[in-house]
């Protein structure tokens, strides 16, 4: 929703005349000094509160239409494959909107600032550009798993087997031990979120480091796919910024949650 400069520009000076109208009604009233100055101060509470109303409303509104942004762009950029699968190329996965990246890492933030978040996981490659936004917002280290095509892999790392949605083959995925402990507090953050293989094995990496899983962050899930419900159903908090409900190779079509 926008918000009209005339609508900012009355209330913003409304704010600011508000402790000047008090102390000359004040002054013209027979109230004495002293309660006077009170009556300023109350005064000028209330209108602080006020403008600090204003600007929290106003910020909640920048963020829903960034989210709107994301939304859009999948309807107007997103294209449907076979197999379902949703290209995003121009501005999530090959290409990228940097602006919707940024936004997205805050949006992120804000989702999970309350939790005691130390790392960024995410698996490569294209949760990368992602994750990168969200640990700049946290200001934490971005970690992300390997796709490993050793077999003899070194007792150094720990491991997970990750089934790709997108090329359908298995992928042996690795994390350094040096890069994870028991100490670490991580929001996982992926692109997709497709039938779960790939959370599943960040989710185990961090089980197997002995790590807090605090969150999962999705840009894009699709919600007839299983993985959210087995997600959810595995108690995590996770949060999807965009939700697709059905999609249509045959006639390009995309439907997504809460978006008529
Ligand atoms: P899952 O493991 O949940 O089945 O699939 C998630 C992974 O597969 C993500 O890391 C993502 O890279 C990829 N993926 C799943 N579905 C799609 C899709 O529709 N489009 C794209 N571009 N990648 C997908």
């Amino acid at each position: 929703m926008k918000i009209s400069p005339l609508y900012y520009h009355k209330t913003t000076s409304f704010v600011n005349r508000f402790p000047g109208f008090f102390r000359l009604f004040t002054a013209k009233s027979k109230i004495p000094q002293k309660h006077q100055n009170k009556l300023f101060f109350a005064g000028f509470f209330v209108a602080k509160c006020k403008m600090n109303w204003y600007n929290g409303n106003n910020q909640n509104r920048k963020v829903c239409a960034v989210m709107n942004c994301l939304e859009q762009k999948i309807l107007t950029d997103g294209v449907v494959k076979e197999g379902n699968v949703l290209k995003v190329d121009s501005f999530l996965n090959h290409q990228m909107d940097i602006t919707l990246m940024e936004e997205i890492g805050k949006e992120f933030y804000r989702r999970f600032q309350h939790k005691p978040i130390n790392k960024i996981l995410t698996i490569e490659a294209s949760g990368i550009a992602i994750a990168f936004a969200v640990a700049q917002q946290f200001r934490v280290p971005l970690l992300f798993a390997k796709k490993s095509k050793s077999i003899n892999i070194a007792g150094d790392t720990y491991v997970a087997e990750v089934e790709s949605f997108t090329h359908k083959n298995r992928n042996t995925v690795i994390v350094s031990k040096q890069f994870l402990s028991e100490e670490d507090h991580v929001l996982i953050v992926d692109d997709f979120l497709a039938n779960g293989c790939a959370l599943q094995g960040l989710i185990s990496i961090v089980d197997q480091a002995g790590g807090t899983v605090e969150g999962i962050g999705i840009a894009v899930e699709k919600g007839f796919q299983v993985g959210g419900q087995i997600i959810r159903n595995l108690g995590y908090q996770l949060e999807s910024l965009a939700i697709v409900d059905a999609m249509d190779h045959k006639t390009g079509s995309i439907t997504l949650r809460g978006v008529r």
